[in-house]
């Protein structure tokens, strides 16, 4: 099977796998992998006809995924150590500098394309341009270009994003507490500044989140994300205001033509029930995201490893019981104080709120506080097996 040109199956015919996974995101291709090298037949459908395009993710890696998973260095950017946050008006910032490499953003298409291939040469049947749409009698119904087909998996991913069908239909929790983010990419040439991730909190233009500048010097990221309703001039004109003052980017020419992300962020923490008999949830459509930083690339690749693990105790062993470790309700809980911090953000509604808010971050407690966050190592905890092959615990 080819990587660059993943086989299709043929559509029209029923077919049978261990395992459907639906979405070839950051997760669902890591699970995929996982799966097929400890020998199952893994069938993953995608609906976009390639994982490279309508890409939605900035790609910000933090340094606990840089050390713990083999991303392929060539498609990472510069490492950065340096971040400046901005009060309403983007005076005064405060810098936090650290003294190790904290972030690298991803080259996504070729990051994602990497990531296709390893699924394919781990045996992974792919198949792109086919959604999923529902369950249809012990079978699990995908439309693709060729047509409608069925097939029967003994136990289906949802790894379907943000707003996953394959959680509605096996009955699971669903996100309800949502951001909105978008931002505009283009490459740029080194300004003589260091690789910075520039964050502008101000609710006028980031209602209940942040707007951001990343320049490593090879990309600039330049995004807003927050509340739905509470952009006034709606998500692409906040950007379209911010893009036209934002930081960073002094000696930087913004090209004509720049390339468009964005999308739905959850941010209500890991969901309580995020398994059943006849499957699981994993990445966003777990809730699986940071909900004070929104990051989600690190807590989905580790919830895709505990994934794999109870998927292959349950296939191996056929326990009917082996999924009920896969619980969110233990990993929600690690999560208490990012929510109560989320919840105050979500409060900042003015930009006089957010200069008060941001006095505190002038304070070495503070500072401390938001070194914390920015480089504390924090992003998800690590789920790891006892010894005894018995229930999952968290690290
Ligand atoms: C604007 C923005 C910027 C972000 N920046 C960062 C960042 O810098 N760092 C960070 O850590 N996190 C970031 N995040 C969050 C992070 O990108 C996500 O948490 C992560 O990518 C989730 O991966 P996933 O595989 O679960 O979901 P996704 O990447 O959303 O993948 C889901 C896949 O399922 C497919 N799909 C959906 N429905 C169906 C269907 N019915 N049939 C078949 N396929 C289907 C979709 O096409 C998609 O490919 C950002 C999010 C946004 C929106």
């Amino acid at each position: 099977m080819s990587a660059a040109a993943p086989s299709r199956q043929r559509v029209g015919a029923p077919a049978g796998t261990d395992v459907l996974v639906v979405g070839a995101g950051l997760a669902g291709l890591h699970v995929a992998t996982l799966l097929a090298r400890q020998g199952h037949d893994v069938l993953l459908t995608e609906r976009r006809s390639s994982p490279t395009v309508a890409i939605r993710t900035t790609g910000i890696f933090v340094r606990r995924t840089l050390d713990d998973f083999p991303l392929p260095a060539e498609h990472l950017g510069p490492p950065i150590r340096r971040v400046v946050l901005y009060p309403p008006g983007i005076h005064r910032p405060v810098s936090l500098v650290s003294d190790r490499d904290e972030y690298r953003v991803g080259d996504m298409a070729p990051l994602y394309q990497a990531s296709l291939t390893a699924a394919v040469e781990a045996g992974v049947r792919v198949v792109l341009g086919t959604r999923y749409a529902g369950r249809r009698g012990d079978g699990f119904h995908l439309v693709g270009r060729d047509g409608p087909t069925t097939v029967r998996a003994r136990f289906v991913v949802g790894a379907d994003g943000a707003r996953s069908t394959v959680a509605r239909d096996l009955g699971l929790d669903r996100n309800h507490h949502l951001l909105v983010g978008a931002e505009e990419v283009f490459e740029v040439s080194p300004n003589g500044e260091p690789p910075t991730f520039h964050c502008v909190l101000d609710p006028s233009l980031a209602p209940g989140y942040l707007a951001w500048v990343v320049n490593d010097g090879e990309h600039a990221h330049v995004g807003v994300a927050g509340y739905a309703d509470r952009f006034p001039e709606g998500l692409r004109g906040a950007l379209r205001r911010f893009s036209g003052a934002a930081p960073g980017l002094d000696g930087v020419d913004r090209p004509e033509a720049v390339e468009r992300r964005g999308g739905p962020i959850p941010v209500g923490g890991v969901l309580r029930r995020i398994a059943c008999a006849d499957g699981l949830l994993v990445g966003d459509a777990a809730g699986a995201v940071s909900p004070l930083t929104a990051g989600g690339l690190d807590p989905c690749l580790r919830l895709s490893e505990l994934a794999a693990r109870v998927l292959d105790d349950a296939l191996r062993t056929g326990r009917p019981d082996a999924l009920t470790h896969y619980s969110g309700t233990a990993l929600r809980a690690r999560f208490r104080g990012r929510l109560t911090l989320r919840r105050a953000l979500a409060r900042i509604r003015t930009p006089a709120a957010g200069k008060t808010a941001f006095a505190l971050l002038r304070t070495p407690p503070g500072r401390a506080a938001a070194g914390r966050v920015l480089f504390g190592d924090r992003s998800f905890p690590t789920p790891a097996r006892t010894a005894t092959r018995g229930p999952d615990v968290i690290r």
